[in-house]
């Protein structure tokens, strides 16, 4: 409608009435594209019985959208100063609440039970701020919450690693851990010209589909993710070196063989090149051995 939040036009009329300049320390960086903004809702495959969480609602342009496909919508937003903008071009959605906080700080496990009583599927939906990416991933993953969708607007690169398979130098620490948790996909590639003010790089969509249950079984998740981030330390070292100064500590390197070698995994291989599979062989070998 005339009234969508999300074009040039709008976007600057709404910066000027309220005289807001951009933080480029927050990840400032506001989408104006409506057709883009649809593709990142129509991912989240949101209906009237379900809830979305955005993280930074920024002047409302996704926020808008979202309120119009979801039964409810919560929005975490740390920047004060957006507060009464957002008041006033959301005042149309009741069931639209904005929360002030740094989503890093917060308890969304408790958000997610107080904020959706009546929702039983929630989805994160998100342009997220560049600078905090992979902090904001980690937690929404590790936390296991019960999540249906994370749909986020995300550097380019990024995005690529995640959904990348073992193999390639795209693939670490990050991918493994989001396809633990999720089928992860890219749904398409924004351009920088969709957003005021553009950013350096190109950004894309990335789906992660939060899986019932994880893909493989591990006995212990803290232990697989000490294995998955020790073995991806430092990139250029092999499987053996990252685990001895990560994990064992060089005083147990027998030990360590001898597990890589029940594991049927070569100490010279790099971390990239073994799949979810076999870092959980792994991690449960180590754990039934208790490191
Ligand atoms: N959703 C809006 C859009 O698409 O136009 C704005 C997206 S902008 C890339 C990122 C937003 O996240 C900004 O509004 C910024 O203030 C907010 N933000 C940055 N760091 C945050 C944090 N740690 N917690 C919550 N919001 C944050």
């Amino acid at each position: 409608t005339m009234r969508d939040i999300a074009t040039p036009t709008r976007t600057r009329e709404i910066l000027k009435q309220y005289g807001f300049s951009f933080k480029k320390s927050l990840g400032q960086n506001f989408l104006v594209d409506l057709n883009i903004l649809s593709k990142i809702v129509d991912a989240a495959e949101l209906t009237k019985e379900k809830g979305a969480i955005e993280i930074g609602p920024g002047i409302g342009a996704l926020t808008e959208q979202l309120s119009r496909q979801a039964g409810k919508v919560v929005a975490v937003e740390i920047d004060q100063r957006l507060l009464p903008i957002l008041a006033d071009t959301l005042s149309a959605y009741s069931h639209t609440e904005i929360v002030h906080g740094d989503v890093l700080e917060m308890d969304l496990g408790t958000l997610i039970r107080e904020k959706f009583p009546e929702q039983e599927k929630v989805s994160v939906v998100a342009n997220l701020p560049y600078y905090v990416t992979s902090a904001i991933l980690m937690k929404l993953l590790e936390e296991r919450l019960p999540l249906e969708n994370i749909v986020v607007m995300i550097q380019k690169e990024v995005a690529e690693r995640i959904a990348a398979g073992p193999g390639g130098k795209e693939y670490g620490a990050l991918s493994v851990l989001a396809q633990f948790y999720a089928e992860a996909e890219v749904v398409t590639i924004v351009p920088h010209s969709v957003f005021i003010p553009q950013p350096n790089v190109d950004s894309a969509v990335l789906r992660l589909r939060i899986r019932n249950k994880p893909a493989v079984d591990v006995d212990s998740e803290t232990m697989f993710y000490r294995v998955v981030k020790a073995s991806f330390a430092q990139r250029r070292k092999t499987l053996s070196n990252n685990l001895l100064n990560n994990l064992f500590g060089k005083e147990r390197k027998e030990e360590m063989l001898r597990i890589l070698a029940e594991a049927g995994i070569e100490p010279a291989r790099r971390g990239e090149t073994l799949s979810i599979e076999e870092f959980a062989r792994l991690s449960n070998l180590i754990s039934q051995a208790s490191v």
